[in-house]
């Protein structure tokens, strides 16, 4: 008789990519062992970051499936009525709306905001709950082998722990995708984006704005009441002075930006920072290994698609192991996963330069970008249907 394996699986990393990956592939029947470098307790009580993830309906469907969602207090998540885009001083505004399939189902929101925080926390609750789900936290991984009988990761203390198939989901500056072999595509836009919760007088009626300035960029994200996000966007060497503001003189200089939409505004949240580095892995899966979440595709989050991605791929990952464990699985995961987010990478990418890009014939092609758009309902149907979730809403390759 053959002796029965410890695990399936190894995942590097208890982000919510790699949590969400233990729990689906337990659904799936596989055992994961989840190696992450930081204590317990911080990933049982994740500290609070200052990101809004919008989800999209796909993401929001995986999520419920793998019980995420129902563990997320309610009053935390926020629908996203609408989206709309705006350029420097160009009169044109770019409204999205849910599309009537969207609407018909009963969701009549674009997508939901839901804090990094509660996401966090719920996807470790949901892995802890999983028999099939065991832990190596406080370890570093710092040495990755693998031959024709599994991959075995080397640990900072001198442990290892060995599996059939290795997942490294330890975030865009993965060191185990290196130690795998695999390079990656860096775009570092030389910007920073700095996020913090605000209290505004005026309603904000579940509608996004994202407005390209002049200089810096400013999106507001709507939050339960009359709480929004600003995400301030800029050059990293004019990150300093913003930072150095008190709240008062923060919520000041978003209030003017603003031009009186939302009227007075009060920073209610600590401010947090983050490099804008996007990242595009050469290949998502190799022998006996494969990388999930930001490890594969690191987004700038000015399309709100980074958490998705991740979902979309835990969800197709773990379908295939469950089909045909083995490298054609990890393949097949790979085709897909690049086949659905190369052409929104590249997309996001192609916008931002655009849409930071302050010359004469940059601003006068936003304008005319955003008013040819605006014009063409195809256009807009097609980015709507991205914001959503594309065609595939369904996770039922999930277990329930
Ligand atoms: C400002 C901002 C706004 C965003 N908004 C959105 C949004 O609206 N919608 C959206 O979908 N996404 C959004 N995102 C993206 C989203 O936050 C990320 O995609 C997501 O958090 C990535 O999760 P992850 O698990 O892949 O990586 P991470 O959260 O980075 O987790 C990686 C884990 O790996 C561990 N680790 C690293 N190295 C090792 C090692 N050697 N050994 C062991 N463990 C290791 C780390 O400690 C960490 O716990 C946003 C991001 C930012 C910065």
């Amino acid at each position: 008789m053959k002796p029965e394996r410890s695990h399936d699986v190894i995942i590097i990393g208890a982000g919510p990519a790699g949590l969400a990956l233990a729990t689906a592939l337990a659904r799936a029947g596989l055992k994961s062992r989840v190696v992450e470098q930081q204590p317990l307790a911080a990933i049982q009580n994740p500290k609070p970051d200052s990101r809004e993830i919008a989800l999209t309906h796909r993401a929001r469907c995986i999520l419920e499936t793998l019980g995420h969602w129902q563990r997320v207090p309610a009053g935390e998540v926020s629908p996203l009525r609408e989206a709309r885009v705006s350029s420097g001083s160009s009169p044109f505004v770019l409204p999205f709306v849910p599309p009537f399939d969207a609407t018909a189902r009963g969701h009549e929101a674009l997508g939901w905001l839901v804090p990094n925080v509660h996401l966090r926390a719920a996807a470790y609750a949901a892995a802890a709950a999983e028999p099939l789900v065991t832990w190596d936290t406080g370890r570093s991984v710092i040495g990755l082998q693998r031959d024709g009988q599994g991959a075995t990761v080397l640990l900072a203390d001198g442990g290892r722990v060995t599996a059939p198939i290795a997942v490294a989901a330890d975030s865009r500056f993965s060191a185990v995708r290196r130690m795998a072999g695999i390079g990656a595509q860096m775009l570092d836009f030389g910007r920073i984006a700095i996020v913090a919760r605000f209290e505004h007088s005026d309603d904000h009626r579940g509608v996004a704005h994202e407005c390209f300035r002049y200089g810096n960029t400013l999106a507001t994200l709507p939050l339960p009441g009359n709480l929004s996000s600003a995400v301030v966007t800029l050059k990293a060497d004019e990150a300093p002075e913003w930072l150095a503001l008190d709240d008062a003189a923060f919520g000041a200089r978003v209030q003017a930006q603003l031009a009186g939409r939302l009227g007075s505004v009060r920073m209610t949240g600590q401010l947090h920072h983050y490099p804008l580095v996007a990242v595009y892995a050469h290949r998502f899966s190799s022998h006996r290994f494969a990388l999930v979440g930001d490890a594969a595709v690191g987004m700038h989050p000015v399309t709100a698609h980074g958490y998705n991605f991740g979902l979309y791929g835990v969800e197709v990952l773990a379908r295939e192991l469950s089909r045909n464990f083995g490298d054609a699985a990890l393949q097949a995961y790979a085709a897909e996963h690049r086949r659905v987010t190369r052409p929104i990478y590249e997309g996001t990418n192609a916008i931002v330069r655009l849409f930071t890009d302050d010359r004469l014939p940059a601003k006068l092609l936003r304008g005319a970008l955003l008013r040819v758009a605006r014009g063409l309902p195809p256009v807009r149907e097609m980015v709507t249907r991205q914001l959503v979730g594309g065609a595939q809403t369904s996770s039922h390759s999930l277990r329930m």
